[in-house]
């Protein structure tokens, strides 16, 4: 039997070139057996307050990891969930923690066992998923950001989903008819490619502004439209839902299987986000997604950090066939093409299922400890 032997939680800080170069936070999990298997994990922590504090959450759920074997991953993630009775009960930082022991601990699994995380979960439901360019737009003239989409969607990809209120020149989402002319314009420069807009946390549409311009949005047939209201207004998506067609997308800030619950349960969500990095690992994913079937449903992985988390969405997306797509960022990035030496990417415009041991991806040591967030931060 391999028993887990060390869990090292490693803070680390690095550029986002699809975010302007700001410096985002990924609290990454090493876990390593006695006999020398490795396994990763992240929780996308994303601000570096939280960073260090789910570090040293996971520095106190060790004892409950160390000397376990890794085959009893869900019973593991059982007795994490136990230690956060009064600290987490709810969801928050203590999820992250469980989310980046619990990716570890299914890489290692599959590693032990020699199969992919997605054939631990069941197998692949899909033969390939589309790949669409999910990113922030990074200029002010509107012909230019279409020419910016063209050039994300050029590789083959199916569609792209652009945010809204992010930084910099853009200022999507803040003036009703330039956003109707982007959209416009967007859909005249992509035809036959799916448009998503996600609203960031800057834009703060009222329930009748979101109407009035999802509206306008899918005359030009906007795909879906993310988070128009926020994480929770069910009152609002009720209002929105009834007056428009485009899908409705939200639940990525969602922690557990309860507050999914408590989403499908309004029945105004048609696409529901989940990030296996922040609702409680795959193991988390895995129950959620349950509920989203049953509800009959799209699921669709927020995966917009590292390779980790591309890596266990990828086998969760396989798995169900809730979902219908993957998201990836279009421009090079640290944690995505240095961290792994066999980046993660799609062919032609499509992802086929994972077929390597665990989550199928090799961290490099020396890149994780180049971004570690004590040396970067002290840098800045
Ligand atoms: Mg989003």
């Amino acid at each position: 039997m391999s028993t887990v032997a060390t869990v090292e939680a490693i803070p680390v800080s690095y550029p986002e070139p699809n975010d302007f170069n700001a410096l985002r936070h990924l609290c990454l999990v090493k876990i390593t057996t006695h006999d020398g298997v490795v396994g990763w994990g992240e929780s996308i922590t994303q601000f570096p307050e939280a960073n260090f504090a789910v570090k040293a959450i996971i520095e106190g759920m060790a004892e409950r990891v160390v000397g376990r074997d890794p085959l009893d991953n869900i019973a593991i993630w059982h007795a994490l969930r136990d230690q956060m009775w009064w600290y987490g009960y709810n969801g928050g930082i203590a999820s992250y923690a469980v989310a980046a022991i619990d990716i570890a601990l299914w890489d290692i699994k599959g590693r032990l066992l020699g199969v992919p995380v997605v054939q631990l979960l069941g197998g692949a439901v899909h033969e390939r998923l589309p790949a669409v360019a999910s990113s922030h737009a990074h200029y002010e003239d509107i012909g230019r950001m279409v020419e910016e989409a063209q050039e994300w969607v050029a590789p083959g990809m199916h569609g792209l989903k652009v945010g809204l209120g992010k930084r910099g020149n853009a200022r999507l989402g803040y003036e009703h008819d330039r956003d109707v002319e982007y959209m416009r314009r967007m859909r005249e420069g992509l035809p036959g490619k799916w448009i998503m807009l996600d609203c960031g946390w800057n834009v703060k549409w009222d329930v009748k502004t979101a109407v009035r311009r999802v509206q306008a949005f899918e005359e030009f047939d906007l795909h879906w439209i993310e988070e128009p209201l926020g994480a929770w207004d069910p009152e609002g998506y009720a209002n929105l839902r009834s007056k428009t067609t485009s899908l409705i997308a939200y639940g990525e800030k969602e922690w557990n299987v309860d507050g999914f619950e408590r989403v499908l349960g309004t029945g105004t969500v048609d696409v529901v986000g989940i990030d296996p990095g922040r609702a409680e690992g795959i193991t988390g994913f895995k129950r959620a997604v349950e509920r989203i079937e049953f509800h009959r449903r799209q699921a669709n992985a927020h995966c917009w950090s590292s390779a980790i988390v591309t890596a266990a969405s990828l086998a969760m997306s396989f798995s169900s066939p809730a979902f219908k797509l993957i998201e990836v960022k279009p421009l090079r990035n640290p944690m995505q093409h240095e961290l792994v030496p066999e980046p993660i990417e799609h062919v032609g415009g499509w992802f086929t299922p994972p077929t390597k041991p665990g989550l199928g991806i090799e961290v490099l040591d020396e890149v994780v400890d180049r971004y570690r967030s004590d040396k970067v931060l002290a840098a800045v």
